[in-house]
């Protein structure tokens, strides 16, 4: 039988691999991105009532009723946006499933979407698998700040969509009011698309407010924003998310939806929306992960490692350029395998596999997690 690859050039997610390695090894998972201390009780508990109550059929299509309007509120209390829970919101299967399902719904071969690189990896095969034509704009480090001048010098009459993430994965950096003032303009006057990916928006630090698209109503009236409860409440096993997108791209979004999954998880989405209705469930985080960040920033003190930023998302980056000279993926192996604690090789999220000598580290870990990796880092 012939057959053609239809993403030649795509492998095993990078998560899989690293995590693989480091249960292989023994080693501290400072890689993939989840938190190894529990989800909250009460929200756990509110999922088993739910479950031993019968909720246990298809939820509607675009999700729970009582979790969409939960979201309507949130949305209006922290961004003040009108974001109708009928037609502006569908719960997905976590983030990745809204982010593939917008890309779905709106791309077609020829169209051009511009990634802003290091870019989350799952945005490039889900272009790609579309038949759209990736556009990588190249952030680097230290920085790793967009310059939206630049970025506007790709925009042809092809481009369909830009991808933005805020707080950014896996630079930690964080979009600022002129960064989405500039979008605005760049795009007005335009049929681009904006997919926001903001599943790191309740981990943002040092008082920075979280710029979602939804302040801006020249971008939310040309936007998809996706949101992972994963991210938000330590269950990333869970797989729930959403989106949310003005009626008119959201019709779309749910025809794709409908046949792609057509539901999520009925009890976990009813008690979310009980849990949901305290805020500080929400609000209280960004305390949390930055009390976790200060902490691992003090167990790395006298590490050759050396810190780059980190305002927002649960990742540091570290440049080891002060320890070795070879390639970044070649340096993680390394690390899981002689020191003990896996990392993620940023540059893994540049489609040119280019490196800046710099990893990435996952500090949603308990306290004593954190120190033994510090002692561990700090040896090498
Ligand atoms: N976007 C970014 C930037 C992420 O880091 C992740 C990882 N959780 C996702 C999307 C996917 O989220 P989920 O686990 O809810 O699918
Ligand atoms: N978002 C997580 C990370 O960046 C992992 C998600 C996944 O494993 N697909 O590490």
């Amino acid at each position: 039988m012939q057959r053609t690859s239809k993403l030649p050039n795509v492998g095993t997610t990078i998560f899989t691999v690293m995590s693989a390695l480091a249960n292989e090894h023994g080693a501290i998972n400072l890689s993939q991105g989840f938190p190894n201390f529990p989800s909250p009780e009460r929200l756990s508990d509110l999922v088993c009532q739910y479950m031993k109550k019968g909720y246990n059929q298809y939820a509607p299509m675009a999700g729970v009723q009582s979790l969409r309007e939960r979201l309507a509120e949130k949305a209006e209390q922290l961004y003040r946006a009108k974001v109708d829970p009928d037609s502006e919101i569908t719960i997905t299967a976590g983030a990745t499933q809204a982010i593939f399902t917008a890309i779905t719904a709106f791309i077609r071969p020829g169209d051009e979407v511009i990634l802003i690189e290091p870019a989350y990896d799952s945005y490039l095969p889900s272009v790609l698998v579309n038949g759209g034509t990736p556009a990588p704009y190249r952030l680097s480090a230290p920085d790793y700040r967009v310059d939206w001048d630049e970025l506007g010098q790709m925009v042809t009459p092809r481009t369909r969509m830009i991808i933005i993430n805020t707080p950014h994965n896996p630079t930690g950096t964080v979009l600022k009011t002129e960064d989405l003032k500039a979008l605005e303009k760049l795009t007005a006057g335009t049929d681009i698309l904006v997919l926001s990916d903001e599943v790191y928006e309740h981990l943002i630090y040092d008082g920075r407010e979280h710029q979602s698209v939804l302040r801006y109503p020249g971008l939310w009236e040309r936007s998809l924003a996706t949101y992972s409860f994963g991210k938000t409440f330590h269950n990333t096993g869970w797989k729930v998310g959403y989106c949310l997108a003005p009626a008119h791209l959201m019709a779309e979004f749910r025809k794709v939806h409908q046949f792609n999954v057509f539901t999520v998880n009925t009890p976990v989405q009813y008690a979310l929306a009980d849990y949901l209705a305290d805020p500080e469930t929400y609000l209280s985080l960004n305390d949390f992960f930055q009390q976790k960040r200060d902490f691992f920033l003090e167990v790395m003190q006298g590490s050759h490692l050396r810190p780059l930023r980190c305002e927002g998302t649960y990742f540091y980056l570290f440049d080891y350029s002060a320890i070795s000279g070879e390639p970044d993926t070649e340096f993680a192996k390394r690390m899981t395998t002689e020191w003990g604690v896996a990392a993620i090789p940023v540059s893994v999220f540049y489609s040119n596999g280019s490196s800046d000598k710099v990893i990435r580290l996952c500090f949603a870990k308990t306290e004593e997690t954190l120190e033994r990796a510090g002692a561990l880092l700090r040896s090498m």
